[in-house]
């Protein structure tokens, strides 16, 4: 690894004595970690079996011994976990010590994708609670939706906007991530190409970014409502004079974690950083504050979507596990979306203060009588366990992800799920729709969600 001359002059006055450690912990292997999804329990694949390390900071994560491909596990695609670098997932711990998780909690990622932390903080919500997941680069923003998705957590909505855009909802959110775009030194380790990349230029450029950044989001959050702000750098130019700035300009509060000491965690002004000689994981700095009180206004509202005709009520509430939690939409694109009954206020503000946003979770369209349901609903916790469904092998699961036919004898005729519409099953978890017609059974796994890699 080529590290640019003034990085590692600016790491010598960082860490002192510690320099060596640091450099020489370059030198070795970046740790695989992996975050389990709570809501999608299932027996663990083989490479969960052994005997795994966990995570200190996060009680349901786990270190590999080895890096497997992810691609060649359908538990993977089904989001029974999130593969994920280790000191990020810290952030969980910093909500649970700041938040009543037991409230109905506004949250907000505001630089979202791929969408590791919006599914760590997913995690961490109950069903009252509320997720917006925002990403300005409009390409990044598929991923986003997808591993969304897959995590199958149903009340959240995903938004392509800059901070700035979001300004309507001034004091509405209990709980903002900013998880900012930075200058990548903590992961040189990981990827060697954001070192080339690496400026004292483009650090101050990555500051200044973040500033702006902070000063929209810092207006977004409620009074005595907290804002996270991360990195996964190490200068103070991100970092620590950030944190300051917020304190001094704007009315925030830094707030002191309760951190064992045996975790290993770098206290410093104003935030915590990770550095990879001391913890297993790669670099990466979060500040925590609190807003201070104020006046807190309550928006109401009414959703400007379309009822769903009665009949078809009566069909999807069948394919739910709760029906009642959920009112249903059509938008104008004829697909039905639900979301969730107590939370009707809360969507009708983020849907008419953003654009540019999806706006429940999609649970398909009717064609004539025939509902269509979607890859989005089978993949989220809402639906029914009780639909009809087939348990596949591990080859023929992996089929089903590359969208090839499955010729499972057990599909249909005697004794078999019969015709009409299945969820193909990997290890109880859903991985999609297919639909059995005559002596067919074809694979509704949407194109762009199939495996591309030869499989042998
Ligand atoms: N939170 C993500 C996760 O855990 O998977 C990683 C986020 S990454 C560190 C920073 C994100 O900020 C990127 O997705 C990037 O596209 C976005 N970003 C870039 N410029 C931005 C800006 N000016 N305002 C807000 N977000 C920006």
């Amino acid at each position: 690894m080529n590290l640019p001359l003034s990085f590692q002059a600016q790491m010598e006055s960082i860490l002192g004595a510690d320099y060596q450690a640091f450099m020489d912990a370059l030198q070795t292997e970046t740790p695989t970690s992996i975050r389990l999804n709570p809501s999608k329990k299932t027996i663990l694949s083989p490479f969960l079996k052994e005997e795994a390390a966990m995570v200190k900071w996060h009680s349901n994560a786990y270190y590999l011994e080895t890096r497997p491909i992810f691609t060649l596990d359908p538990l993977f695609h089904a989001g029974a976990y999130y593969v994920q670098e280790a000191s990020s997932m810290f952030i969980a711990e910093a909500v649970k010590q700041t938040v009543d998780l037991s409230q109905p909690l506004k949250v907000l990622d505001l630089c979202a994708a791929p969408g590791g932390k919006t599914t760590l903080l997913a995690s961490l919500l109950n069903k009252d609670c509320i997720l917006v997941a925002n990403e300005v680069i409009k390409s990044r923003v598929n991923i986003l939706k997808e591993n969304l998705e897959k995590w199958g957590f149903p009340n959240y909505i995903v938004s392509n906007h800059d901070p700035e855009d979001l300004a309507n909802l001034e004091g509405f959110f209990d709980v903002v991530l900013v998880d900012a775009p930075c200058s990548g030194e903590g992961l040189f380790r990981k990827d060697p190409k954001a070192a080339d990349e690496w400026s004292e230029a483009s650090v101050q450029m990555c500051s200044a970014r973040q500033k702006r950044i902070l000063q929209a989001a810092a207006f977004l959050v409620a009074p005595e409502g907290v804002l996270l702000y991360s990195t996964c750098t190490y200068n103070e130019f991100e970092n620590q004079n950030n944190a300051k700035w917020l304190t001094k300009t704007l009315d925030f509060e830094p707030f002191k974690l309760n951190i064992p000491s045996e975790w290993n965690i770098v206290e410093k002004e104003n935030g915590y950083q990770f550095f990879p000689h001391k913890v297993r994981g790669e670099g990466f700095f979060l500040s925590v504050f609190r807003k201070e009180k104020g006046h807190r206004e309550i928006i109401t509202g009414k959703i400007r979507l379309n009822r769903v005709r009665k009949r078809q009520v009566e069909i999807v509430r069948n394919w739910l596990e709760n029906p009642d939690d959920f009112e249903l939409f059509v938008k104008a694109d004829e697909t039905i979306i639900a979301i969730p009954q107590q939370l009707q206020n809360e969507y009708a503000t983020i849907l008419r203060a953003i654009e540019k946003r999806s706006s429940g979770i999609e649970l398909g369209t009717f064609k004539g009588e025939d509902f269509i349901p979607s890859h989005q609903f089978a993949l989220s916790t809402i639906i029914s366990p009780d639909l009809p469904s087939i348990e596949l092998s591990k080859e023929d699961a992996l089929r089903f992800l590359k969208k090839e036919n499955i010729n499972a004898p057990s599909l249909s005729g005697e004794g078999g799920v019969g015709l009409g519409w299945l969820l193909a099953r990997y290890e109880g978890l859903n991985l999609g729709w297919m639909k059995a017609v005559g002596n067919r059974v074809n694979n509704y796994l949407p194109k762009e969600w199939r495996i591309r890699m030869e499989i042998d």
